[in-house]
């Protein structure tokens, strides 16, 4: 069978590669020609199987910048080839999770956050993944295990570099930040060089743009860690996920990838009272809702331990990786930060 066909779609292009790798698997004898004017000026990739001749593969790639480029090779890294060809075009297709976001590192931004005004990121996580303590369900950069980064992080000087160039734009075109914000592909208190990289941040705010705050938003999972928790108190709002005192719904919903104990947590938190704020995720759907009083009061007890400065409760935002999850009612949510409000403590709520 020998088919040629003329395209001009990147994404069309690779999905008949995808089909045409598969039928070499399946269809000895086939021959497919693409011809595109995507990739460069003009590009021909075909391809066959032949078992008469006693060889699988027969690829041909002609573009005006590349050579004429033909490889014929064995039955076994013939059929290789296609196979690996197939398995790359399906994942550029049909990458899983299409709503989540991994962000540009080490620096991303400004964006208009709910709860911090303009923020620019700082991305202490590797570019092309995802690298946390914890797994959420809820997650907005998607599941761990379908996001690995490969990626090596950001070192400090890097961070250093790149964030003050972008202050330096920023200070010639605008806008000025309300925050610089640790946030990102994962937990950036993973970085092993947080604590110095939080001074850097530090002193190029102070230069560029003295105002603007410093903010973290936290998973909470390292500080045991006292260079961590030390660091986390010289930044302006260290910003500390507690979303419920059950080690059930922990289990189900923020997925610690090693030991995580509640109460130590809790202790933690209490010595970094009273700068520390204290952000809580509620949802409904899939079977849980940590909106109930089940999971309210003791929630609301712990606050009472740790004596934060603020709570900020916020919902679901965009699509989750995970299927089936709600958002919390604005009019629960109201309720809660009421009872917060009742303990003297500051509450915001972000729908
Ligand atoms: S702690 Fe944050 S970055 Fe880590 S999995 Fe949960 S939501 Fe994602």
């Amino acid at each position: 069978m020998v088919v040629q066909v003329y395209l001009l779609k990147k994404e069309n292009v690779i999905k008949l590669m995808a089909l045409m790798s598969l039928l070499s698997l399946v269809v000895l004898g086939t021959r497919i020609r693409i011809i595109s004017k995507e990739f460069g000026k003009s590009l021909t990739y075909s391809c066959s199987s032949s078992l008469r001749k006693r060889r699988a593969l027969s690829v041909r790639l002609l573009a005006p910048s590349l050579r004429k480029l033909t490889c014929d090779c064995s039955l076994f890294y013939g059929f290789s080839f296609h196979f690996l060809v197939f398995v790359l075009a399906y994942s550029y297709l049909c990458p899983r999770n299409m709503s989540t976001v991994i962000y540009p590192s080490p620096i991303f931004g400004p964006i208009m956050s709910r709860r911090l005004g303009v923020s620019l990121g700082i991305n202490l996580l590797p570019a092309d993944g995802k690298w946390c303590s914890f797994d959420c369900i809820y997650c907005e950069c998607g599941l761990n295990a379908e996001r690995r980064a490969t990626m090596p992080l950001p070192t400090r000087e890097e961070v250093k570099e790149s964030l003050e160039k972008q202050l330096q734009k920023m200070e010639q075109e605008g806008p000025k930040p309300d925050v610089l914000t640790f946030a990102g592909n994962g937990e950036p208190t993973l970085h092993p060089e947080f604590p110095a990289i939080v001074d850097d941040v530090t002193a190029l705010r102070d230069e560029y743009f003295p105002q603007a705050k410093i903010s973290v938003l936290s998973n909470s999972t390292q500080i045991h860690r006292e260079s961590v928790r030390e660091a986390l108190l010289r930044t302006d709002n260290p910003i500390m996920k507690l979303d419920t005192i059950s080690a059930d719904f922990i289990e189900k919903v923020d997925r610690p990838q090693g030991r995580y104990d509640v109460d130590t947590i809790i202790n933690y938190l209490a010595q970094m009272s009273p700068k520390v704020i204290i952000q809580t995720m509620f949802l409904t759907g899939n079977g849980l809702d940590n909106t109930t009083d089940e999971y309210v009061e003791p929630w609301l007890k712990a606050l009472q331990t740790i004596k934060p400065r603020q709570v900020m409760i916020y919902t679901i935002d965009r699509e989750t990786p995970v299927q089936g999850l709600q958002k919390a009612q604005p009019k629960i949510l109201d309720e809660i930060a009421e009872k917060v409000r009742l303990l003297g403590i500051s509450c915001s709520v972000s729908y």
